[in-house]
């Protein structure tokens, strides 16, 4: 596993929130080191600022001119959770060219894993939104597909919908948004019946769920809908976006996964890009804000990118999941 951190990711501060805090660096980064500890093959590499041609690819010049004059004027405010200090254009970078990184690891042969901060998801073409300054996931699929990757998969599993990531690619049919969330929940997105729009249509697929959901729901999420569409689209490149706010720890998800739960996701992804010849996943932190939860988090997605995958099935009988199967079977023949 490569791992991509710099220490300058702990210099952003969001005065607006208090759960997306520097701490949040350091204990991504005990994680990896949990794995490595423990035997998982870990390799730290440095990261480098998205350049300004990978950031344009999602974002518009003007937005990125907004950020970083705000933050070279020493901070400001972008929405109810969402601030800036000074340095934050430069981390929020720093993070997203990590993201682009972790794609050329993988490209390599090697899974990856960006450590970094702030998230990206909820972040769009021009706003900053849900803690969210640059969506690295998004800039790192759009690299990808600047290296000659003809498809693309994001699977987003943070507990939050990534409507960011979802709005940069609804009308694209060569990036495929998967989304298994919370639901009704912050921000408000990811329906089933959002799927895509126009030669987009069907490459979105959300599934979202009750809360208080646990690991035999998102089982049958991912045997049920996400691993059948992703092996079905056939992507060059998986990047996940990896949050840990589905965790029972977590102050704000109000699920009930544990960390095992994420290393045996980990196993599935890598085992279904596997299976369709892709290359193994390129991971990239989202959410996931008890630091403890999130150390052992990261400890198993490192871990479980080098496991064998669960047996997992869908037997059928899981509501949400016989919703979204529904919503998704007239574009995706392993679904009906
Ligand atoms: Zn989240």
């Amino acid at each position: 596993m490569h791992v991509y951190s710099d220490p300058a990711l702990e210099r952003h501060v969001n005065e607006l929130s208090g759960v997306e805090n520097p701490e949040r660096f350091p204990a991504a980064v005990a994680g990896a080191e949990e794995a490595e500890r423990g035997g998982a093959p870990v390799r730290w590499l440095p990261c480098r600022q998205a350049g300004e041609e990978a950031l344009l690819a999602v974002h518009t010049p003007r937005y990125l001119d907004r950020l970083r004059d705000l933050s070279d004027a020493g901070g400001g405010y972008l929405d109810p959770d969402t601030a800036l200090g000074p340095g934050s254009f430069e981390g929020a970078a720093l993070a997203s060219g990590a993201a682009c990184g972790a794609v050329e690891s993988a490209l390599g042969g090697e899974p990856s894993f960006a450590a970094v901060r702030p998230p990206g998801h909820h972040a769009g073409a021009d706003y900053a939104m849900g803690f969210c300054l640059l969506n690295h996931a998004a800039v790192a699929a759009a690299h990808a597909r600047s290296l000659g990757v003809e498809r693309v998969a994001v699977l987003d599993w943070d507990v939050h919908h990534g409507n960011g990531t979802q709005d940069a690619f609804y009308a694209d049919e060569t990036v495929l948004y998967l989304s298994t969330h919370r639901s009704p929940f912050y921000p408000g997105t990811g329906r089933v019946g959002e799927t895509g729009e126009g030669a987009g249509r069907g490459f979105t697929a959300n599934v979202p769920l009750p809360a208080g959901s646990g690991e035999d729901v998102f089982a049958a999420v991912f045997a049920g809908v996400l691993v059948p569409v992703l092996k079905e689209f056939g992507p060059g490149l998986v990047i996940v976006s990896a949050g840990y706010d589905a965790d029972a720890a977590d102050p704000l998800g109000g699920m009930r996964l544990e960390a095992g739960s994420f290393g045996r996701f980990a196993a599935l992804i890598s085992a279904a890009a596997g299976e369709t010849g892709a290359p193994p996943p390129a991971f990239v932190l989202e959410g996931g804000y008890d630091l403890d939860a999130l150390t052992r988090g990261v400890a198993a997605t490192v871990r479980g990118a080098h496991e064998d995958a669960p047996g997992w099935e869908y037997t059928g009988g899981v509501r949400p999941v016989d919703e979204a199967r529904a919503a998704l079977a007239p574009f995706w023949k392993s679904l009906r």
